[in-house]
């Protein structure tokens, strides 16, 4: 139970992912489950929470293709406090740490706070991305914890499961021993190992799994997800839809930050680039460029998203995602009665696709300005 009163039993949602869900479902219809998988894609989306949804479907009473959520063993896999279902993920390791202990013996009072609380909001939201301080790679002694539970039979007599989130991180010793589990796989067991990241996995561990792709979330997809899961307003889940970069993990963060404040940044920057003259408007790009990518991106997301809405208010439309700054976009409308929309948003989806291919910023932004002006002039170049 969560605090709030609502039962977590039918919280795991995963978002999208309908190609994987038919696969999987298929195979739990035909009995045709693998002994280990590897859920591999994008980081955030949904390869975790798959692979809980996976483990719940497998212990519910019911036995269906898809969880009842009701039942007992479905409420104590939501709540990640099943007995037979073991998540390992990347943890610090302990002062004098031997193989022998389980991986959680050696660590500090403080760090098992942490721990503790990172898994209660894992629970709580399947999609949390686990964040513990010194964290950096999948222990060795958690993956013979597996290997030891995994000879021992199960809690209630069914399956027992194991799930090692982001297994790019397995230490040598651990994919080595990882690797005597998957070649001797003990009945009534599964492993789901999820990774971003399967080039960083050794090649004998990827070929003893099924490996299941993850395709990155559509924009429509999150904002959707957004609504239904954190209650957010249309307008607000379109706008982090289109930040989100397919990540579902990335626009959860996002809920959290001043989107508002970023965007009317952005928008500053759309007037200096009308109104300054060039050498000042080569500055503010190179202070734009000299900063990290991603918040460059955001910056021509963000203003992406506004100029489409100024597009509508144009042609007397309302907006569909800046809503609070509707009066901005208005007096801008109206200030710019010729202005080349089309022509500004395709030189700005053009610029954010040739910056998540790692063309020179700099030159990706004084190009964007220069035909941003065009657009400005009218010009339908
Ligand atoms: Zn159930």
């Amino acid at each position: 139970m969560r605090s709030d009163g609502v039962t977590t039993g039918a919280a795991i949602t995963v978002i999208g992912q309908d190609r994987v869900k038919k696969f999987l479902r298929n195979s739990i219809r035909r009995k045709r489950l693998a002994h280990a998988y590897l859920f591999s894609g994008p980081e955030g989306a949904g390869m975790e929470a798959m692979a809980f949804d996976l483990a719940r479907t497998i212990l519910c009473d019911r036995k269906g293709e898809q969880a009842c959520g009701e039942c007992k063993n479905c409420m104590l896999a939501a709540g990640l406090r099943h007995p037979d279902i073991h998540v390992h993920f990347p943890l610090p390791v302990g002062r004098n740490e031997s193989p022998d202990d389980e991986p959680l013996d050696r660590l500090t009072p403080q760090e098992l706070e942490t721990v503790r609380r990172e898994v209660e909001a894992k629970a709580l939201d399947p999609y949390h991305r686990i964040s513990i301080p010194r964290a950096n790679h999948v222990k060795l002694t958690s993956v013979r914890s597996v290997r030891r539970r995994a000879a021992l039979g199960s809690f209630e007599g069914g399956e027992k499961i194991f799930i090692i989130l982001d297994a790019h991180t397995m230490t040598t010793e651990a994919s080595n021993a990882l690797l005597k589990t998957l070649e001797e796989p003990t009945p009534g067991t599964l492993i789901i190992l999820t990774t971003s990241d399967t080039d960083a996995i050794l090649p004998t561990v990827v070929s003893r799994c099924q490996q299941v792709r993850f395709d990155p979330l559509g924009e429509a997809e999150i904002s959707a997800g957004l609504v239904t899961l954190h209650g957010l307003d249309a307008a607000r889940a379109a706008m982090i839809g289109k930040l989100a970069g397919g990540s579902f993990s990335s626009a959860v963060r996002l809920v959290r930050e001043d989107l508002a404040g970023r965007r009317d940044a952005a928008v500053d920057l759309l007037r200096n680039v009308l109104h300054r003259p060039h050498r000042e408007m080569v500055s503010l790009f190179d202070d734009l460029a000299g900063g990290e990518r991603a918040d460059a991106l955001e910056v021509l997301l963000l203003l992406g998203t506004w100029i489409r809405d100024a597009m509508l208010v144009s042609s007397g439309r309302p907006p569909e995602v800046n809503v609070d700054d509707a009066a901005t976009i208005g007096k801008f409308a109206a200030q710019y009665p010729d202005f080349g929309y089309p022509v500004a948003i395709d030189a700005i989806e053009e610029a954010v696709s040739d910056m998540r291919k790692n063309v020179y910023i700099h030159l990706v932004l004084q190009a964007l300005g220069i035909r941003i002006r065009g657009a400005a002039a009218g010009a339908r170049s």
